[in-house]
């Protein structure tokens, strides 16, 4: 940090587990006059125990401008200022992107910092194979809007990255079912960093019943990740490989089965096109 030259700084805090406070962060933290923290409330025990004691500015979702103002008017008398949030990184499905962009066309310096993010968190321990991933973020709350938006993401051979709330993880879980079919893989990475985390793995055709078996695993806050679309290439070997084998005598369940374990295209799909080329 250099005291002459004052910038806002982007500080990531805490998922959970406060040993992920990266010394970076508490060194800027420590040395900032001013904090702008989504929660004043939330942050201030974090501070306490970090031993910081900037004066701390509220910058929520619903002030985001006149704190913007507040923070260039900071700046503007030399002082530098970090912005963080509840946890994880800032402007990452939470405020601060409206603020850092004011700051910025005030052309004032701005500095992030490394540090957790809940879907890179999931991501890392996911073992998706997709060199692409989608930040999605939360999904609409409303099942026809939550149906819409996943259908626009149907076709994307990425992995895609959500975030959701406990009290809708099984609504949306039967929605990701309901668009995506239910042979891609589905991730639940809950409690990431926390006493209770798990991560788990399965068909998507497979959640429902797995969060069912325990009220437990409906707990906390989750990222859900979902497999890409099979890419075109991968489904026109797949049907080549379902082709030969039907031509070959096999029959449809057995096609099937080989074709999914050669080309890597979800049975059910397979299974269909080999009813429909059996006629
Ligand atoms: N800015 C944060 C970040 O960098 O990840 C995300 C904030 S967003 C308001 C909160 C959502 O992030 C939760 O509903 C959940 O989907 C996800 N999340 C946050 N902490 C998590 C954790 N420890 N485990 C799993 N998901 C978490």
């Amino acid at each position: 940090m250099t005291e002459e030259s004052p910038a806002l700084y982007v500080v990531p805090t805490p998922l959970g587990h406060l040993g992920d406070m990266t010394p970076r962060a508490i060194e800027v933290l420590r040395q900032v006059p001013w904090i702008a923290a989504e929660d004043t409330r939330h942050s201030a025990p974090l501070l306490r125990h970090f031993g910081c004691q900037a004066r701390l500015l509220a910058a929520h979702q619903h002030n985001e401008e006149s704190a913007a103002q507040q923070v260039i008017a900071r700046l503007a008398a030399g002082e530098s200022v970090a912005l963080i949030v509840d946890a994880g990184t800032p402007a990452v499905s939470d405020p601060g992107a409206r603020l850092v962009a004011r700051v910025r066309a005030a052309a004032y310096r701005i500095v992030p910092l490394p540090g957790p993010c809940a879907a890179i968190v999931a991501l890392s321990a996911a073992g998706l194979s997709e060199a692409h991933f989608l930040f999605y973020g939360f999904l609409p709350s409303k099942a026809g809007q939550r149906a819409e938006a996943l259908r626009e993401l149907v076709h994307l051979p990425y992995a895609l990255v959500f975030y959701e709330a406990p009290h809708r993880i099984l609504e949306t879980v039967a929605a990701l079912a309901e668009v995506f079919g239910l042979e891609r893989t589905l991730v639940l990475a809950r409690e990431l960093t926390k006493l209770f985390e798990s991560i788990h793995a399965c068909a998507l055709g497979e959640a429902q019943d797995w969060l069912l078996a325990d009220s437990n695993r409906q707990r906390g806050e989750f990222v859900l990740l979902v497999s890409g679309a099979p890419r075109v290439e991968e489904a026109a070997e797949g049907e080549r490989v379902l082709k030969l084998l039907l031509d070959d005598g096999l029959s449809v369940s057995q096609a099937t089965r080989l074709a999914h374990a050669i080309s890597g295209v979800g049975k059910k799909a397979l299974y269909q096109r080999a009813l429909l080329l059996r006629g």
